[in-house]
């Protein structure tokens, strides 16, 4: 890609276009090292406002920061046997440190539960040491043959929660609540719909009873999972001897839940709701949410506009908007809007001498449409502003994915939809498995969630899409990142 082509069209290719729209917009680049990125500065800047968001909720929610060590004994990781199994394959293991061969190999963290839930053994002694709300902002490593950036690497940034309850009770409701504070994220600050629910036996995470997740469609049809929250049951706190005295006297093995989400939220972003010309930042997670721009011929016109647009932008820095104040010298208007739309930028505002004169700025929306504001008002118009745009990107995102969806789709017409455009499917499902591995063999598709309620369709479908016998619940299947 360069400047001269522009970046690849959406129809054209998806992916590559992808590609481009991340590198255009410097979220990240290529590492030396196979499998890893590097996270650019700007980048960086909107999963620190992801951070900012999340830990505000999880703070709010009664949860604790905390950090566990990286490195895992092997040893830990073989306590829960589904866990071990679910995880082997993309471990990385260091086997020599200090210029010697280590006595037990350490497991570079794939995930924490092993070793968080082994303090939490030392920790929990009685019923009034929970329930213990923990949560971890960390590093994972998951050896990644085929990567793309933000969405599929080898080391990758998240957080994770983990907590320790009383009763099976109080895990499912924070299991439950966490999707919950997933849900409103993704819809209220990526303004990225989506849709909720339990994840199959074969989709869910290894060593939890149950997983559940949110699931969000892209723009060429793709699901993504955007959170993920698991009840835990007891499996783990029986490997790691986590046991408390209940009020009653006697003693019970802890209910642990635990919950994540990941830097493939900021690939989310880009493919909720980029367009051809690059990224498109919601302005809840835009690192930049307005770019003042002054526009001027003559030196004279230049002192003008000048000082309005500075005046512009303290007005709407002093009202707690994040602004960026473009003067630089010898580059045209044009290329500075080339630059701030590739960055996603929702509100660019534009200070001419007529402007001035007319004591406005001209304001124009990255998602399209140009108006003026005037500066006597202009932090509420500009917010104005900033909240329609955010709006309007969750309405086209849930239009997008409404007209992408089918309900009550027979066999028939799965194998065309996963052959052809792709999109959520909602059908009957007999509960089989033997219908889950078939569906995916044969299109691709895999059971996203079996979705919760709210999301299921009326009247319920009568017969699994598969195998015509009676369905025992609706499931929504999709091709997935
Ligand atoms: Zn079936």
């Amino acid at each position: 890609m360069s400047q001269e082509q522009g970046i690849t069209p959406r129809a054209t290719d998806f992916s590559a276009w992808y590609n481009d729209a991340v590198m255009r917009a410097e979220l990240a680049d290529y590492s030396p090292v196979r499998g890893c990125m590097v996270i650019r500065p700007n980048g960086y800047a909107i999963w620190e406002l992801m951070q900012g968001a999340l830990d505000g909720m999880f703070k709010e929610t009664g949860h604790r920061n905390a950090y566990f060590p990286l490195f895992i004994p092997q040893s830990f990781l073989e306590k829960e046997a589904e866990h071990v199994e679910g995880f082997a394959p993309e471990v990385a293991t260091v086997t020599r440190a200090g210029g010697k061969d280590l006595e037990e190999p350490l497991v570079v963290r794939p995930t924490s539960e092993t070793i968080i839930y082994d303090s939490f053994a030392k920790w929990i002694h009685s019923y009034r040491d929970l329930p213990l709300l923990i949560n971890q902002w960390a590093n994972i490593v998951r050896w990644e043959m085929r990567t793309r950036l933000f969405l599929r690497t080898t080391e990758f940034l998240w957080q994770e929660g983990h907590t320790a309850h009383a009763t099976d009770e109080d895990a499912e409701r924070e299991a439950r609540r966490m999707l919950g504070v997933y849900r409103r994220f993704d819809e209220e600050w990526m303004a990225m719909p989506v849709l909720t629910g339990v994840k199959t036996d074969s989709e869910k995470f290894a060593g939890a009873l149950r997983t559940y997740a949110v699931e969000a469609l892209m723009q060429d049809n793709k699901s993504i999972q955007a959170g993920t929250s698991h009840h835990l049951g007891q499996n783990f706190a029986r490997a790691f001897g986590v046991q408390f005295q209940t009020a009653e006297g006697g003693l019970d093995y802890a209910w642990n839940t635990s919950w994540g989400v990941s830097t493939r939220l900021v690939g989310g972003l880009v493919m909720t709701h980029g367009d051809d010309v690059g990224i498109v930042c919601p302005p809840r997670l835009a690192p930049v949410q307005v770019v003042v721009v002054p526009i001027y011929r003559s030196d004279e016109e230049r002192a003008a506009v000048g000082a309005a647009a500075g005046e512009a932008a303290r007005v709407l820095r002093a009202a707690g908007l994040r602004v960026e104040l473009d003067v630089r010298e010898g580059m045209k208007p044009g290329a500075k809007y080339y630059e701030w739309e590739g960055r996603g930028v929702p509100l660019r505002l534009e200070v001419g001498p007529k402007d001035v004169a007319r004591g406005q700025v001209f304001a124009a929306r990255r998602t399209g449409g140009k108006a003026p504001i005037p500066m006597a008002g202009l932090a509420e118009g500009v917010k104005a502003a900033l909240d329609e745009i955010q709006a309007g990107l969750y309405e086209a995102a849930r239009a997008r994915r409404e007209a992408a969806t089918r309900r009550g789709v027979s066999k028939d017409e799965l194998v065309e939809m996963m052959a052809g455009p792709g999109g959520f499917a909602y059908g009957g499902y007999c509960g089989g498995v033997e219908c889950e591995t078939a569906i995916k063999d044969a299109t691709k598709a895999t059971v996203r969630v079996l979705p919760d309620e709210e999301f299921r369709s009326s009247p319920a479908p009568a017969r699994c899409v598969w195998c015509g016998k009676p369905s025992v619940i609706e499931a929504v299947g999709a091709k997935a990142y």
